[in-house]
């Protein structure tokens, strides 16, 4: 069969990742990224050999610096099946409304979007474990963002194992992603937003629109991981055994043992994965700490860990299968995505 043409616009920190992942991906062709900034950004995707477009006005300043350019966006959309917006949030709409829609009538073109787009930017949110079959060919989809994922990774599963009534989150995030040094992080524990429930909890909805979740969140000066409390009430009662045997079986989830592993903060697990040599340090499963996982009746509590620059990249890859269409989609996507990027095998601990 035919790989999947894919192109991206925006190649900052999650479309590089995504770049990568498709570059590895059997099934998949990585046609070219668009670049706005002659930056280092651009050296390193020319030395990985992705083929760089600009958008029009931006033409002279790539080639003032000496980049090869294959072209402007709408050449990049005449040459692709699937188009990956990683721009940053808000862009994708403007983007849709002035290009990607003439593209998507007349020539058939896919799109999926990134979380910091409101849901109206797309046919549908999107994540694997809770919604992937219903994805099967949309036009457009929005993989939602990375706290948002987190929390959909666990609600999903255990709502399909035991049945979820009630979820309750605190939303611990991360200032700035590290290359952010015009962000910060500030010194200070800050309201985001200073208001019950966060737009995390609205977002959950976007995916699985019956769920009875709310969510708070606050900002820290960390720039590594977010940590969510996650509190649920399941349809019937369980015990931390079956919470454990049951999480264990998703590549996407990682169970770590802190007190076996000494691993009980970001700052280890960040650690550990480069020990462990993972690109960039990345850690695309979502992370819950079994010594936190308290079961009572049907009460259920546990601390999970996100690692927010790489944990919608497997989501991405099965997003752009969904809207390829591709053959035993999903469970034959997931599979692969799983293990091209070796997720749920190299950091298994404890
Ligand atoms: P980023 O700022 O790191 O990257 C965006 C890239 O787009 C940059 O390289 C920037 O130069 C480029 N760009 C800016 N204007 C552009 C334009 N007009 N046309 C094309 N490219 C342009 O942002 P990011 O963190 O990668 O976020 C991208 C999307 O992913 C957002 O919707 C965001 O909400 C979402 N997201 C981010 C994270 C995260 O933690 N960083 C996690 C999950 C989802």
């Amino acid at each position: 069969m035919a790989k999947i043409r894919v192109g991206i616009n925006g190649y900052g920190t999650i479309g590089k990742r995504i770049a990568d992942a498709v570059l590895k991906m059997p099934d998949m062709e990585l046609i070219g990224v668009i670049k706005i900034t002659p930056d280092y950004g651009a050296y390193i995707a020319s030395m990985k050999g992705i083929p760089i477009y600009t958008i029009r006005d931006r033409l002279d300043a790539f080639k003032s610096r000496g980049f090869k350019v294959e072209g402007v966006l709408e050449d990049l959309l005449e040459d692709i099946d699937v188009l990956v917006d990683a721009t940053p949030a808000g862009y994708g709409m403007k983007y849709l409304d002035s290009i990607y829609r003439r593209f998507m009538e007349e020539k058939g073109l896919k799109v999926v979007f990134q979380g910091g787009e409101k849901p109206e930017v797309a046919k549908k949110s999107f994540n694997a474990y809770c919604n992937a079959a219903e994805a099967y060919g949309a036009e457009s989809l929005r993989v939602v963002s990375c706290n948002t994922t987190g929390l959909l990774r666990t609600i999903c599963v255990l709502d399909k194992a035991f049945g979820v009534e009630r979820v309750r989150a605190t939303i611990v995030r991360r200032a700035a992603d590290p290359k952010e040094d015009r962000r910060g992080p500030v010194n200070s524990i800050k309201l985001n937003p200073p208001k019950i429930p966060s737009h995390h909890a609205i977002d959950v909805k976007t995916v699985v629109p019956g769920i009875d979740v709310e969510t708070a969140a606050v900002v820290v000066p960390t720039t590594l991981m977010h940590v969510h409390s996650v509190y649920m009430v399941l349809h019937r009662e369980v015990s931390i055994d079956d919470i454990v045997e049951e999480l264990s079986r998703w590549n996407r989830i990682m169970l770590i043992d802190a007190e076996s592993t000494g691993i009980d903060s970001t700052a280890k697990l960040i650690e550990a994965s480069r020990d462990l040599g993972r690109p960039r340090y990345d850690i695309p499963e979502l992370i819950v700490w079994r010594d936190t996982i308290m079961a009572r009746g049907r009460e259920l509590w546990f601390i999970q860990a996100v690692h927010q620059e790489s944990i919608v990249v497997p989501e991405n890859m099965d997003a752009i299968r969904a809207v390829a269409k591709t053959d035993g989609y999903p469970e034959k996507s997931i599979e692969l995505t799983d293990k091209i990027l070796g997720l749920g095998r190299i950091f298994k601990l404890g």
